[in-house]
């Protein structure tokens, strides 16, 4: 299962929220909160499916977005996105709760080379611009995920793709765990050779 982390995930703390709650901030509440957010559109993408852009010029350290969506237990998500190619989850504070993304944000697209990053703030992901941003400029941040079996490869066209949307901590552990694999298939087939050596050696 793969889970999208933010970029300070080691500073955060652990998440003390309800899990399982139907918490879910929405862009009326955010209004309400007095953090309007910018005019975003979500439409059809080149990195990948659909993904959002911005209506206007969007100035650097802008919030455009939360990671809204409820919040349910890591072991609920493995449930939920058994056997999908992609989730929309996004790990919080020590990973043991994620948000399942519901809402606009669930369809940011990766970037190795982002114009925005992602924060966490009290168990809420916000999504804010790391530069100024002109309007029609699709947003992107670096997901940085971890906890995966599979490939996530990457196609985000940057100078600098990691060619996968793994974070490179997680890339080194996933590479670290095929090579275990591939060591220890290679010793059970030298010791299958030498069984039947020894069959043939004593017939
Ligand atoms: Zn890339």
């Amino acid at each position: 299962m793969r889970i999208r982390g933010p970029a300070n995930a080691e500073q955060a703390a652990p998440w003390a929220g309800s899990v399982n709650s139907s918490v879910r901030y929405t862009a009326e509440q955010l209004v309400s909160e007095n953090r309007p957010l910018p005019r975003l559109i979500t439409r059809s993408s080149d990195i990948h499916a659909a993904g959002c852009f911005a209506l206007e010029d969007i100035p650097k350290g802008t919030v455009v977005l939360e990671y809204t969506g409820e919040r349910i237990t890591k072991e609920e998500g493995d449930v939920r996105y058994d056997g999908r190619p992609f989730t929309y989850l996004f790990g919080i504070g020590d990973g043991a709760v994620v948000i399942d993304g519901h809402g606009m944000a669930m369809f940011v697209n990766h970037s190795c080379d982002p114009n925005c990053e992602t924060d966490e703030i009290d168990g809420r992901i916000i999504i804010q611009t790391l530069r100024n941003l002109k309007a029609g400029e699709e947003i992107t941040y670096d997901y940085w995920l971890y906890d995966g079996e599979d490939e996530a490869p990457c196609y985000c066209g940057s100078k600098n793709c990691r060619g996968s949307m793994y974070s490179p901590a997680e890339v080194k552990r996933m590479q670290r765990v095929a090579a275990k694999a591939k060591k220890q298939a290679e010793l059970a087939e030298r010791k299958n050779r030498a069984a039947s050596n020894r069959e043939h050696s004593n017939p």
